[in-house]
């Protein structure tokens, strides 16, 4: 298999090598990555400057890296389009530092980077551990390995776009996997203000609303301790839900802790 690894974190991102490492063990690896970080640019793409590319040299050895001046969305698109001469099975967006749950996956660039290999018919993952700065990346490096395995062998459906979350915390401390719907309502955007001696200047500060009490949500599972799996294909294009994701999570969990 052929895997499209890119982030939204930018191309020397721990949480980006650390997926790579795991992921070539298993499968021929592509990076193609935003040069810095465009954490919450969402599914911005570039069309009014031209986007420039540059061959780097990888942080795992042997896999061929490119890093984009431009968003995470640009990535997936110059990577498919352009960069990569050979067929692509896959796509995976991480592993970003920091959640990406509830409501936030419409404004989160590890998303849109999935969204991207989605809209252009390949399965794509977009993984984050749900804390920034989280020393806690192996775990969603080997369950991103199984899900590759997984879809490789035909044992989950190809037309998938998942969003899944990590708690920070050891293998050991983690309860389960769950596949959870999208929270809503968590936040709210507040604008503080200051002055800087010149000028006014404003900064959007986010604030968390309340703990989620529903228990078939993204940000309930994240809180309870669960790695959270949500199905955003069937969420935001309105598919089915397969009654293969009911038992995916406990499944997974078991392989993962084997
Ligand atoms: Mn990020």
């Amino acid at each position: 298999m052929r895997v499209l690894v890119t982030n939204d974190d930018g191309i020397f991102a721990p949480g980006l090598w650390i997926l790579v490492k795991e992921l070539k063990s298993i499968a021929r690896v592509v990076v193609v990555a935003p040069d810095r970080e465009q954490s919450a640019i969402g599914t911005a793409v570039t069309l009014r400057q031209p986007l420039r590319v540059q061959r780097v040299s990888p942080l795992v050895p042997g896999v061929e890296t490119y890093s984009v001046e431009g968003t995470p969305g640009d990535s997936v698109i110059l990577a498919l389009g352009k960069l990569i001469k050979s067929r692509v099975d896959l796509v995976i967006s991480g592993i970003n530092q920091g959640p990406n749950l509830g409501d936030d996956v419409l404004i989160s660039g590890t998303v849109a980077a999935a969204l991207q290999g989605y809209l252009r018919g390949l399965p794509s993952l977009a993984f984050s551990v749900a804390t920034p700065n989280s020393p806690y990346l192996d775990t969603a490096a080997k369950l991103a390995t199984l899900l590759v395995k997984r879809i490789g062998g035909h044992r989950l459906p190809s037309d998938i776009f998942l969003n899944i979350n990590l708690p920070n915390r050891p293998l050991d401390q983690i309860k389960g996997i769950k596949t959870a719907g999208l929270a809503h309502k968590t936040h709210i955007d507040t604008v503080e203000e200051g002055h800087d001696g010149r000028r006014e200047y404003y900064w959007l500060v986010r604030q968390k609303l309340t703990t989620e009490a529903n228990e078939k949500t993204d940000i309930w599972a994240i809180e309870q301790g669960y790695i959270s799996i949500t199905t955003l294909h069937t969420i935001l294009f309105q598919k089915p839900l397969l009654p293969i994701w009911d038992s995916l999570g406990d499944d997974l969990f078991q392989e993962l802790r084997s």
